[in-house]
């Protein structure tokens, strides 16, 4: 204790700040024991570049990618003595074509990439979590449906393709399971309960593989009241056996355990009481990667990390 499943670098990934070895400088400076360094794999249409990277040439988002698994490696050997960093990926699924790429990627790159975080950020090919009128968007292009429908569409889909997801890949880490609700925090998902089926469906296929579901504080930096997910799917998880992991999904240095100092009250007020990490192991696990969750001994809120200034 404490760790970090999943993050970001400026170096790798132009939403963010600072160059990933300083990411990892402030990950040892913070005490941390364990933190996974986990990149976005590249996206393949131009169509599908974010506004940050303008006329950025499609195929450097394979080459950047490239040139951070050979950083983060190089980091891991470098700062062994002082932290465990893990290395892995953050997917996409945009259309298929992500899909057969992230097959292609993990092939490619065989044990150098140590594990999955399993994430979806677009709905029918549109961003989710980048600003409102594009999750607007989003909403709206179910122009089929009619209009009170659209909202259980949307999250439907969202977790369908989330569901697809764990069924190619069995990512180790679920990656920020609510983000479709990123800009409407109030939604009970209850109230869909077509929508809270699916919830389930995932959530079993995921505990049955052997799945740890993130528990991720950028949440809060979004202005959120809780950390993904929130108290509802946190429920479904505890009541189905589901193991969690934590994240800050820090996106640059200064992002490294924010809002940490959040987590504990959060994690009492929903009920868990164990948390789990990722550790490299010679036996593999349902994907066939040599990495394995490992329960946190003791009791975790006793590390003198919860007591330094984390913000
Ligand atoms: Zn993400
Ligand atoms: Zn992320």
């Amino acid at each position: 204790m404490p760790h970090s499943h999943h993050s970001h670098s400026g170096q790798f990934c132009k939403h963010a700040s600072g160059l990933l070895e300083e990411v990892v400088q402030e990950a040892i400076r913070k005490r941390f024991q364990v933190y996974g360094l986990t990149e976005h794999v590249p996206r393949y249409r131009e169509v599908d570049l974010y506004p940050e990277e303008g006329q950025f040439p499609i195929e450097s988002l394979s080459s950047q990618f490239d040139s951070f698994v050979v950083e983060a490696h190089r980091l891991k050997s470098l700062y062994a003595s002082q932290i465990t960093l893990l290395v892995g990926l953050e997917t996409e699924f945009i259309t298929g074509l992500d899909l057969e790429n992230l097959e292609k990627t993990l092939e490619r790159f065989g044990d150098r990439v140590e594990y999955i975080v399993g994430s979806i950020h677009h709905v029918n090919g549109i961003p989710i979590d980048f600003d409102l009128p594009t999750y607007q968007q989003a909403l709206a292009s179910f122009a089929d449906e009619k209009e009170e429908d659209r909202q259980e569409v949307f999250l439907s889909a969202y977790f369908d393709a989330q569901y697809e997801l764990l069924r190619r890949f069995k990512p180790e880490v679920v990656g920020h399971f609510d983000l479709c609700r990123l800009y409407q925090p109030s939604l009970h998902f209850r109230d869909y309960p077509r929508v809270f089926s699916k919830i389930e469906r995932n959530v079993r296929y995921a505990v049955q593989y052997g799945a740890l579901f993130e528990l991720n504080a950028a949440a809060f930096r979004k202005k959120w009241d809780t950390a993904y997910p929130a108290e509802d799917v946190v429920e479904v998880i505890n009541s189905l056996g589901g193991r969690f992991a934590l994240s800050d999904d820090s996106h640059g240095p200064n992002a490294v355990g924010l809002n940490y100092d959040r987590l504990p009250g959060y994690l009492q007020s929903v009920g868990v009481t164990q948390l789990w990490y990722l550790q490299q192991s010679t036996t593999p696990n349902a994907a066939g990667r040599r990495i394995q969750p490992v329960r946190l001994d003791g009791d975790w809120l006793d590390h003198g990390f919860w007591r330094q200034n984390t913000t």
